[in-house]
């Protein structure tokens, strides 16, 4: 049975979770699927490693608009991490992400442990990023993307949506993920959401001290720099965000790109159109990524990341 509460405002759910009245906490493939068939109408599918935060909060805002029914997913992939990455530390806030979907009109929460989605440890079958999965995140994390293919493919069929809403934030990951998902499914983009000052919220942002924060703003701040130079072509826009990141020593660039959105090709000179900004440094311990859209060849509204 899945945990679902109805009389009281909070109660104690099996596994000693609080479970807001209301929501559907589904721990189990069973159990989801006895919630998915309860589902009525347009389905929508957020999938989230939790740690919940504005960002996904809008996720769920555009799918309530847009379907009648949302599914979140709640799920650490073990997967998509490397040996070195994050996986022990990241975050882990189930209560609170419980009361943000609730608050959030989320119908039914899949949060399964890591032997639900791979039963046999090991997931035997995995889907290939091919060639796109080895650029940009891709070099830094090798294996990364068929890790997140993976477990995105195990969840659709899971969940069964009608619509899967991901952010630009993960610019990489959403063109992959529409690559994978050509018919049956309509992907859904959302736009980044920022902090006041531009930083894009990002459940690692919880690492960052004081120090590693303000340094972080060089990120947005370099995109910032890009797009104010868009007219003038690709190697200016380039340079303009180079500009920004070389004068932060404490912002170790990992990647700065201008690249074609469907290819991840680096655009050349003559090049107009929309064409991907995107950004990954390490600030202290954290690693963050950013990204904008820019239309190359004419002026852009740069209010998009912030003020500078
Ligand atoms: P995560 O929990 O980091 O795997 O993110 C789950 C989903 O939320 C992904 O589709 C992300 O792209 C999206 N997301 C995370 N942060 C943001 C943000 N600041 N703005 C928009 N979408 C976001």
């Amino acid at each position: 049975m899945s945990e679902r509460v109805e009389v009281s405002p909070v109660a104690t759910g099996g596994a000693g979770v609080p479970v807001p009245a209301g929501l559907a906490l589904a721990r189990t493939r069973s159990e989801l699927a006895a919630e998915r068939s309860r589902l009525t109408g347009r389905v929508a599918v957020v999938m989230t490693m939790g740690a919940l935060h504005e960002g996904h909060a809008t996720l769920f805002r555009r799918a309530r608009e847009q379907c009648d029914s949302v599914i979140a997913t709640i799920f650490l992939n073990p997967l998509q991490f490397g040996p070195n990455e994050d996986l022990a530390k990241y975050p882990r806030t189930l209560d609170a992400d419980l009361r943000l979907c609730t608050r959030e009109g989320v119908d039914v929460v899949f949060a399964p442990s890591p032997d639900v989605v791979y039963p046999d440890g090991d997931p035997g079958v995995m889907v290939s990023a091919g060639r796109l999965g080895t650029l940009l995140e891709g070099a830094s994390r090798p294996g990364h993307f068929d890790g997140v293919l993976t477990v995105v493919a195990k969840l659709l069929h899971l969940a069964r949506p009608d619509a899967a809403y991901f952010g630009q934030k993960d610019a990489q990951q959403l063109l992959l993920i529409r690559r994978m998902v050509r018919v049956g499914v309509d992907v859904v983009a959302v736009p980044t959401v920022r902090e006041a000052d531009g930083l894009a919220m990002s459940s690692r942002n919880e690492y960052l001290t004081a120090l590693d924060r303000e340094v972080a703003l060089t990120l947005p701040q370099s995109l910032h720099a890009g797009i104010v130079h868009a007219a003038e072509g690709a190697s200016a826009i380039r340079r303009a965000a180079r500009d920004v990141l070389v004068r932060e020593p404490l912002c170790r660039v990992d990647y700065l790109v201008l690249a074609h959105p469907d290819t991840l090709d680096d655009v050349p000179e003559w090049y107009r159109g929309e064409a991907l900004l995107a950004v990954a440094a390490r600030v202290g311990t954290t690693r963050l990524i950013d990204n904008v859209l820019v239309t190359v060849g004419q002026e852009n509204d740069v209010s998009e990341v912030g003020a500078p």
